[in-house]
């Protein structure tokens, strides 16, 4: 361990582990297996970086996509590390060099995709050459429980026939418990040591609104980070370009990231965000697996996404340098209903898997319990805090009515009413005393419940609906997902139980968790800004990411402490 501390502070400049990071570069040390789950920004690269320096021998770290093998070993060399990468965008003579290098054991880490791993070729490769140790980065890709599931991953499993010797580590930041068990499954390890961190990312701060007017919506989030690196998340493709379009219009500097566009396109914006030529991306899930970008300040989801584990590793692009970032969603009845239609020609089980994932993720939006909290029960662990002070919950920034039973028991006797047979934006419409045809062709203008909440918008009621679906109280079946009263419901109707209703009305954010405060006391504003501005010339000038050269958290102390001798300088954080 002497030695992986020693390049630690060579290579990296840290003088500390995170937590976990110790016992998982021992386990590596020792040659054992591992399975390390860390929230993104929780150091999982350095535990298999740092032991490398250490080992005799190749690491080999496989890795799903090429963006992301291709900043960690640009950061990597910037360090002064070997290592190198083998990618099918690199030229032939760059791919000899590489295998040249490996021959010639010049290399410390080499980072690779599955596929390219296990090509008859590069396993005799492999064969004749001393290992140290094979890393598997985003693991949760072998697991079909999982949200990422690659058949490609699955493959890693003749690893451990071929190479029964050599250690193999899994790295995640997502992992529930059937997944951790899983990958141990899959990889064949041998009584892997498992640590697991604590999924909380209190520099994070959530807020989950419905989605009334989504423009305003999404501009007061982006105002409050002027200047400041921000991902905006769209569902769909043509989400993302009148997003965008609407944005420019409004003169934000933003730029598209979505499948749909040519690779040349996708990737200049992806490099024009990473070196903050732009500020924000507006883009669909297709962007952000392997950004490492530290300094992004804010994560907005103009839709729900389709599960919490996708919530909480896109949200968690924000604030990897642990300083604090704002994560807002913006969602409403429709986005399930969206994702709803996409899965319906999933084979059966992983339809199941997939809607039950939607549904806690539907149940996270709608109910007024801390974020942080739920985020971190779903992966099985206890928050030990009695108020995050960072989530729209614990701060009071949400406001629910008062008269919450009455207005439930009308919703829930007009489901009753129309006999179970109708879904939200109907039962909204009957509600509210609409003189849609359908209606009034269904005799439904007839009942005693139509326009019982006639003084509201149909929106309005709809979000109440939804939020009775998040708590419980009614449920979605069918195809159509009518809806029906589920046994809690019935208790409602009896006055036995008080649901809670958000209020509709929109409340001016009170976004201030301490932290912020925190981290900007002392700092001079407008040397932060000359400082960056020096950043970016320097990356200019290396070919780099900003956040290669320095993280904001550096810029930040830099511009608090002033240091005016190189002794002083050399105390400030470096990441
Ligand atoms: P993950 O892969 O878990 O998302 P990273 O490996 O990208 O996390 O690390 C997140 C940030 O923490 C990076 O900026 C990294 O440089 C920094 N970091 C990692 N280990 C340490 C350490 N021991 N001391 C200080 N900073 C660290």
């Amino acid at each position: 361990m002497k030695k992986i501390q020693h390049a630690l502070a060579k290579y990296w400049g840290y003088n500390d582990f995170l937590p976990l990071q110790k016992e998982a570069m021992s386990a590596l040390n020792q040659g054992q297996d591992c399975i390390l789950v860390l929230p993104t920004g929780g150091g999982k690269s350095l535990c298999y970086q740092a032991p490398a320096m250490a080992a005799d021998g190749l690491a080999v770290v496989v890795s799903p996509l090429i963006s992301l093998m291709k900043d960690q070993v640009d950061a990597l060399v910037e360090c002064g590390v070997s290592a190198m990468r083998l990618d099918s965008s690199m030229s032939a003579g760059e791919q000899k060099e590489t295998i040249d290098s490996i021959r010639q054991g010049a290399v410390k880490l080499l980072y690779l995709s599955p596929e390219r791993l296990l090509t008859d070729g590069f396993l005799n490769l492999l064969k004749e050459t001393k290992l140290a140790y094979f890393a598997i980065d985003e693991a949760h890709c072998v697991s079909m429980w999982g949200h990422d599931f690659r058949p490609e991953y699955r493959q890693l499993s003749r690893l451990r026939e071929l190479f029964p010797d050599v250690a193999i580590a899994a790295y995640t930041a997502t992992a529930t418990q059937q997944v951790r068990n899983d990958i141990g499954i899959q990889l064949r390890l041998k009584q892997p040591e498992t640590l697991v961190g604590s999924f909380d990312r209190p520099n994070l701060s959530y807020t989950i609104r419905p989605c009334t007017k989504l423009l305003s919506q999404v501009r007061s989030v982006m105002d409050r980070h002027k200047g400041e690196s921000g991902i905006i998340y769209c569902i769909r493709r043509k989400d993302v370009d009148e997003l965008c379009a609407a944005l420019h219009s409004h003169g934000y500097k933003v730029a598209p990231y979505h499948a749909g566009m040519d690779a040349d396109k996708r990737k200049r914006n992806q490099d024009r965000f990473i070196n903050e030529k732009v500020d924000t991306i507006v883009a669909t899930i297709a962007f952000g697996m392997g950004i490492d970008k530290s300094n992004v300040r804010y994560v907005i989801h103009t839709g729900m996404p389709k599960s919490l584990e996708h919530y909480q590793q896109e949200s968690g692009r924000a604030g990897r340098d642990r300083l604090e970032a704002e994560c807002c969603m913006f969602y409403s009845g429709a986005d399930y209903g969206i994702w709803k239609f996409l899965m319906k020609d999933m084979p059966a089980e992983a339809y199941d898997i997939a809607l039950n994932k939607l549904n806690d993720m539907y149940a996270f939006c709608t109910s007024a319990s801390c974020r942080h909290e739920t985020i971190v029960r779903y992966f099985g662990q206890t928050l030990e805090k009695e108020n995050c002070a960072a989530c729209d919950v614990c701060l009071g920034d949400m406001e629910t009515i008062d008269d919450a039973l009455i207005v439930a028991q009308k919703i829930l006797s007009c489901v009753v009413r129309l006999e179970q047979q109708f879904g939200s934006q109907y039962t909204a419409q009957v509600l509210t005393g609409s003189k849609d045809k359908r209606i009034q062709e269904n005799n439904h203008d007839k009942l005693s419940t139509y326009a019982l909440l006639s003084d509201l918008k149909m929106k309005v009621v709809q979000n109440w609906i939804e939020q009775l679906v998040g708590q419980g109280y009614l449920e979605k079946y069918g195809e159509y997902n009518q809806l029906r009263v589920t046994e809690k419901g019935r208790a409602v109707l009896k006055g036995e139980k008080t649901p809670r209703l958000l209020k509709p009305a929109e409340k001016k954010s009170t976004y201030a968790p301490k932290s912020a405060a925190q981290s900007w006391e002392g700092v001079d504003g407008g040397l932060f800004e000359e400082l960056r501005a020096f950043r970016k010339r320097e990356a200019a000038e290396k070919g780099v990411p900003p956040f290669v050269i320095f993280g904001d958290a550096t810029l930040r102390e830099l511009a608090k402490i002033r240091p005016s001798t190189s002794q002083k300088l050399m105390g400030v954080r470096l990441r």
